[in-house]
């Protein structure tokens, strides 16, 4: 019998991007991940052939975006969290919102979306679950947002598909612990760079940071990702007192955290951070908004969402300031915000006089945190992925193990 585990990228494989891989051995056929950019215009993966089963591990949109399409052709099913999929389900209708509203081609309609939403079996962490081959796959927590998972293939090797991960805790997550595998398929995110500071400390210096900008009489704008950087940062922010105001997908979102307290740290603590701040409803509630300290509110590297029409209200404000506290990618407003202090308003930039900061709160593993990790999960051979910049994480654990980086498209034995 031919044993032989062969793998192809779609995408996102050379790119924190569009991630999607199909693994195949003699008696299965899988798709990892089918995502998207939601980038002017939107990128897409190559097209998937027909598989067996779909293995999603979260519901960001370059993870998740092009699953829907998928069901234009077949049906599939998909294993992944519940919460996933209802996360998911309400950033496929939003980004088909936004590509009609930006006059791009849709990949697919709402009913697919509805398909993919009905065709969810659902799985949670430390479950175990048949492939209907030699493998079954286990599911594991990945720290990185709330039902985000990992996935452990058993049967003739031991495979470990890492998704995004976060090692640290943070007020949301538990980070995540390394898996003994003999094949680690590894993303590489944050290949390159360390989180420089402690989480702790970094929360302090936001709030200190803030408690500057309320005292001198401005609004501290907090542009934030819909899923799970808002909700953290209302949990930071639950002490302190501010006048807090959430506008945004984030709100949702938040709803849908709540109703799944098994994938949270501590359900309560979001619960009574989220009962402290008011929530935006209407362009009245903005006014009001614009009268507090605090706004957190979409989207999080700036380029649509409530948070521009907040910032047009602001901008020669210089007691004011936008704290970013996410990845920020280099076609992005919010990267535009940094390097030239503009921002984009829809085709037309304009000067911002607000004071710009950015604390790193991200919800990726650092470089080192990364190859602490692929250490301690002692594969033979480890294939990075969804990173811009493999080669340094190849450098440090090519005596480890061994290496593989290919490229979109390409056919890999391992
Ligand atoms: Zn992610
Ligand atoms: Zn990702």
């Amino acid at each position: 019998m031919n044993n032989d585990i062969k793998i192809q990228f779609l995408g996102g494989v050379e790119e924190v991007g569009r991630l999607a891989m199909v693994l195949e051995t003699s008696d299965m056929k899988l798709l990892f991940e089918y995502g998207m950019n939601p980038s002017k215009p939107p990128e897409y993966p190559m097209p998937s052939p027909l598989v067996d089963t779909v293995l999603l591990t979260h519901a960001h949109l370059d993870h998740s975006g092009m699953i829907p399409w998928l069901f234009s052709r077949s049906d599939q099913k998909i294993l992944t969290t519940k919460i996933t999929g209802e996360i998911a389900n309400l950033l496929h209708k939003d980004s088909i919102k936004i590509a009609k509203m930006e006059g791009y081609a849709t990949p697919y309609s709402n009913n697919d979306i509805k398909e993919a939403k009905n065709s969810i079996v659902s799985v949670a962490p430390s479950q175990t679950r048949n492939l209907g081959s030699d493998y079954e796959v286990k599911f594991h927590d990945a720290g990185h947002i709330p039902g985000s998972l990992m996935f452990e293939l058993s049967g003739d090797k031991k495979i470990l598909f890492t998704g995004d991960i976060n090692v640290i805790d943070t007020h949301l997550l538990k980070g995540t612990k390394p898996v003994n595998c003999d094949i680690l398929i590894l993303e590489g995110t944050y290949a390159g760079r360390n989180h420089p500071k402690k989480r702790e400390e970094i929360e302090k210096d936001l709030l200190g940071k803030i408690d500057e900008i309320v005292k001198r009489g401005g609004v501290a704008v907090l542009p934030a990702f819909a899923v799970s950087r808002s909700q953290e940062l209302i949990m930071v922010l639950r002490k302190a007192g501010y006048d807090v105001w959430f506008d945004g997908m984030g709100r949702k979102v938040a709803k849908i955290f709540l109703k799944y307290p098994r994938y949270l740290k501590n359900p309560d603590e979001l619960k009574k951070a989220m009962n402290k701040i008011s929530l935006v409803h209407s362009d009245h509630g903005r006014k009001l908004a614009l009268k507090g300290e605090v706004i957190i509110t979409s989207s999080g590297m700036m380029d649509g969402g409530p948070v521009l029409s907040y910032m047009h209200k602001l901008k020669n404000d210089p007691k004011s300031a936008v704290i970013l506290t996410g990845y920020q990618v280099e076609s992005s407003n919010s990267r535009r915000l940094i390097d030239h202090g503009q921002l984009d308003f829809y085709g037309v930039k304009q000067k911002i006089e607000c004071e710009v900061q950015y604390f790193d709160f991200s919800a990726h593993a650092g470089h080192s945190e990364l190859i602490e990790f692929a250490k301690k999960c002692n594969p033979e051979k480890i294939v990075l992925m969804h990173s811009d910049n493999r080669d340094v994480l190849a450098e440090p654990l090519k005596d480890v193990a061994e290496i593989f980086m290919p490229k979109t498209g390409e056919m890999v034995e391992l």
